[in-house]
């Protein structure tokens, strides 16, 4: 099917753009629609063109799957459309519904009328991709809208309704019915009246004092803007449409695109783009895969975890039931979840009619029976294995056939889980983050025995309860905190050898991690890695610990939950203090262990708990527990505060390059003795091709 077609109204020709979803400028589109203004002005009788999309979308911007392909570039690209249809002498007027975004937005600039739908959706979102609009939006949104509007819109990036720009000239006339006959009664009054055409780009700026605004704007948008180049890069831009021609303007603006096309910053959110993306599909399950219907849930444990769990659901609109065995402990679970409710609606974050709804879809028991009709059965007991193998065996006995049982286990094997089962093709992991309500990651653990439809299923679920859903294969850890043992692990190395857990916290935050890794272990509770540390002491005899935080967890320092960890938390202080107890404990470790500590550089920091991520990742690619790099980079971006800006550590690996990457790696292997440090062979081999992980 064409992408656009050509029908003539009386004396006005409508185009409409067809490029499912949203009317992606690709290249075939842009051809037809050039085609379409041709025709319309080669043809006597046709005195005005109309250009509409459909309900869904005028246009959403650039055509996605033609990213990094030669035709998104290629003629006629958009800014020669746009610069074809504003020339043209004849009445071009834009029909606006739905989404009107980025190089869709820019389009409708380029016509001399626009009609829209209230509620239509108009944003220049390229911000969000590190980049400015690239077809002329930067010059011709401040002409049309005044400055301070467009550099709102162009900066933030967010979608505003139509409707909003009332009382500027953007909009010629707002239509709350039928779109296509109101534009064509537009097209025809605009040719009775013999009304001029308004060329944007011919518009004038008059924005007296407009030194002190830029001025302002930069100020402001430093504060927000973190280490994003692109925010500040809009006010230059807009600094030109306010002092050059419309001309020259236009190369100002396209040479901060291209400067900003090659910026890491930019790289990096097209990449965490294209990665969430890419992370829904999973290689060997069709995406017209057939789902399971959830309509109701089953949560077994009301703890930490099920608490969280239940209320993803219940903001989704899915009725949830939840299972403990005491009357206490279900009382206390329930009552978590309605305290948090409230606390939100105390906020005015909830509305009183929302929170009733959310709190009547919600059901407590301490009976199995209740859970005969759910779809998706969600455990997140104690994590023992026995305690598992009990509700799982009694699930098998009640779930109706067809239920999906998920496990919300950390550490332990799905494989073992699902053979408590009668049906272990129906269990499939579930690992949440704490808090479960708040934190955007899911890990689904795929068994050896997971159907494809219960895992098209968990999928589809997740984006309803808007997780980033990531799928790993079974091992000790997952994706997630199979890496971060050795990032931690490193960590603690550099206190061993010098560092003081406050240094090694402030060079990683400095990178952009939102917590270091001691202020993490202190907030998730020291206990936990302790306890695996103990596991692996036996079966992984191969993992070289430092038994220095062994040590603290000896003296109960557990973390923010004891008020004292790798840091002390003096009552009602969150706030981590460096503690001259631990600096005792590190000092006597060293001496104890024969080391002379050593001054190491925030460089060697980075590199160090950096790296072991990349190398454990890579180990995790080369097993087929993960899928592809850019999962593992969203595992990182959305569940361990990762810094946005370096897309990963598998791209930062890229970006560093693999090949420099492996020599450190080498050089770590040879100055700690620890065999962590051979690279990985998919590192090893990529980095001898000149290839890349991403
Ligand atoms: P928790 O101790 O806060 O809660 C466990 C709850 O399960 C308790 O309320 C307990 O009464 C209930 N329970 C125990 N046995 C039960 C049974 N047989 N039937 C019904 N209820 C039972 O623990 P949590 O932190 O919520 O962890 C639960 C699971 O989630 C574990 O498997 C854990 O590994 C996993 N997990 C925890 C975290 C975390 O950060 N806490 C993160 C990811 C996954």
């Amino acid at each position: 099917m064409s992408s656009t077609s050509y029908e003539v109204r009386g004396n006005v020709a409508v185009i409409t753009l067809a490029n499912p979803p949203v009317n992606g400028l690709s290249y075939e589109l842009r051809c037809g629609v050039v085609a379409g203004i041709d025709r319309a002005a080669s043809d006597a009788a046709i005195k005005a063109v109309v250009l509409i999309g459909n309900d869904r979308a005028f246009s959403g911007g650039a055509d996605i799957r033609e990213f990094g392909s030669r035709l998104a570039f290629a003629e006629p690209n958009l800014p020669t459309l746009i610069d074809i249809i504003e020339r043209s002498t004849k009445p071009v007027i834009a029909a606006i519904a739905g989404a009107c975004m980025g190089g869709g937005f820019e389009l409708a600039l380029g016509c001399h009328f626009r009609l829209a739908k209230p509620d239509a959706k108009i944003a220049l979102p390229e911000v969000k991709l590190g980049l400015i609009p690239g077809a002329g939006g930067t010059q011709r949104a401040p002409r049309i809208l005044g400055v301070e509007t467009a550099l709102n819109l162009m900066a933030k990036g967010d979608p505003v309704p139509a409707v909003a720009f009332k009382g500027t000239v953007l909009i010629d006339e707002y239509v709350d019915g039928d779109l296509l006959p109101a534009a064509i009664a537009f097209a025809e009054k605009v040719v009775a009246e013999g009304r001029p055409l308004r060329r944007v780009s011919e518009m004038k700026i008059d924005y007296p004092n407009h030194e002190a605004f830029l001025q302002f704007a930069r100020n402001m948008i430093k504060g927000i803007a973190g280490p994003f180049p692109a925010p500040a890069k809009c006010v230059d831009a807009v600094a030109a449409a306010l002092t050059k021609p419309f001309a020259e303007g236009m190369k100002v603006e396209r040479e901060i695109f291209v400067s900003l096309m090659g910026s890491p910053e930019s790289r990096a959110l097209r990449h965490l783009f294209a990665a969430d993306r890419a992370a829904s599909k999973i290689p060997d399950v069709p995406e017209d895969t057939p789902t399971r219907t959830i309509a109701k849930v089953g949560v077994i444990g009301a703890g930490t975890m099920g608490g969280g769990i239940a209320m993803n659901f219940l903001n989704a609109g899915v009725a949830v039931i939840m299972l403990e065995m005491k009357q206490d402990a279900l009382d206390r679970g329930m009552a978590t979840i309605r305290k948090n409710y409230e606390s939100t609606l105390k906020k005015g974050k909830l509305t009183q009619e929302k929170f009733d709804t959310r709190m009547g879809l919600l059901a407590g028991t301490m009976s199995y029976d209740d859970l005969k009709d759910c779809d998706l059965i969600i455990e997140a007991v104690f994590e023992e294995i026995g305690v598992k193998e009990a509700v799982f065996k009694k699930l098998d006995e009640v779930a109706k056939p067809g239920a999906i049982l998920a496990s919300n286990t950390s550490t332990l094997d799905l494989n073992t889980i699902a053979n408590f089962t009668q049906r272990p093709q129906d269990v499939v992991g579930m690992h949440f983050f704490s808090p479960a309500n708040v934190m955007k990651l899911l890990e689904v653990v795929r068994g050896s025995a997971t159907a494809k439809d219960v895992l098209a299923t968990v999928m589809a679920i997740a984006k309803k309860i808007r997780k980033n859903a990531v799928v790993s294969g079974v091992c000790d850890g997952f994706i997630g905190n199979r890496m971060v043992l050795h990032y931690v692990r490193m960590a603690v190395a550099l206190v061993d050898e010098g560092a003081t857990p406050a240094q090694v916290d402030r060079a990683l935050e400095k990178f952009g991690m939102i917590m270091g890794p001691f202020r993490m272990s202190d907030l998730a509770g020291n206990d936990i890695g302790w306890h695996i540390r103990k596991r692996h002491y036996i079966e992984r005899p191969d993992i070289s610990y430092s038994k220095l935080a062994d040590r603290l967890c000896e003296a109960g320092r557990f973390g923010q939950k004891t008020g004292k960890g790798w840091y002390a938390y003096p009552p009602g202080a969150r706030k981590p203090e460096p503690d001259p107890e631990v600096e005792a404990m590190i000092v006597a470790w060293r001496a104890e262990q024969g080391i002379t500590p050593r001054k190491i550089s925030n460089d060697e920091i980075v590199e160090r708990c950096v790296y072991a991520l990349v190398n454990e990742g890579a180990r995790l690619l080369d097993e087929g527990i993960a899928a592809r790099a850019s999962d593992i980079d969203m595992v990182y971006l959305t569940g361990y505060g990762f810094p946005m800006h370096r897309g990963g550590p598998m791209l930062y690996a890229d970006e560093v390059g693999l090949y420099n990457v492996a020599r450190r790696m080498r050089e770590f292997a040879i100055a700690s003795g620890d065999n962590f440090w051979e690279p990985a062979p998919l590192i090893a081999r990529l980095a001898a091709d000149g290839k890349s992980l991403t």
